[in-house]
């Protein structure tokens, strides 16, 4: 895709959602990063079920810690992975308390030293936490952006590189999450809303062929 379609998409996009901002709950960069933690192969609409109890009663590292890790269990088993999920994020406190103060710390680095946090993680904490010029390339992400041939890649990260390179510097902060909620309500997996897409006269959706392209592992 042109640079030129590429913009009209993002000023459509910016017409539409000026503001967009993640579907997960959360008052705090801890609370932001034990939401996305839990939303691995989950929806944010069961992470916020969940987290709207726990973060009540825990919602710090210290008070995560003071649970114990079976408390924290049994308190996310609603959603998959519980078990590795409860490892991770007990481990990832005990390192925020013993090497950042018990704050989320603002390096890629540094999150993706933490268990259970890899890019994209980081790449959401970054962006959506920090304010930086991040995208997190998810399923939603990674489909929409090679259906439409915004950015056509094999791999989230080849995908991601193309997305940073070729999307307006105005709206790369925003990118993240009107991709997610692009690819969520109206670009769907099984059956796109082509119909109702604000962005269909810029789209280069090659129907045929889409089956070609298949997620693989970075
Ligand atoms: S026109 Fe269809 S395939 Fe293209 S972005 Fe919109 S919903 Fe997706």
């Amino acid at each position: 895709m042109n640079q030129e379609k590429c913009a009209k998409i993002f000023i459509t996009f910016a017409k539409i959602n000026p503001s967009p901002t993640t579907e997960l709950l959360f008052n705090s960069e801890f609370e932001l990063l034990i939401a996305v933690i839990l939303s691995a192969q989950a929806t944010d609409v069961s992470v916020n079920k969940i987290t709207r109890t726990l973060f009540e009663i825990a919602n710090t590292p210290q008070k995560i810690l003071a649970l114990g890790e079976e408390t924290l269990k049994n308190k996310i088993k609603s959603i998959g992975l519980s078990n590795s999920k409860a490892k991770n994020i007990t481990k990832t406190c005990e390192i925020l308390i013993k090497k950042h103060h018990g704050l989320v710390p603002n390096t890629r680095e540094q999150l993706e030293a933490l268990p259970g946090v890899g890019r994209k993680t980081a790449n959401v904490i970054l962006n959506t936490a920090f304010g930086q010029e991040t995208i997190a390339v998810d399923t939603h992400i990674f489909r929409v952006s090679n259906r439409t041939k915004l950015a056509v890649g094999r791999t989230p990260l080849a995908v991601e590189k193309k997305l940073l390179a070729i999307i307006p510097k105005p709206y790369l902060h925003n990118a993240h999450h009107w991709l997610v909620l692009h690819g969520r309500y109206i670009c769907t997996a099984r059956k796109p809303k082509c119909s109702l897409c604000p962005i269909e006269k810029y789209c280069e959706y090659d129907k045929k062929n889409w089956d070609k392209v298949k997620i693989k592992r970075s």
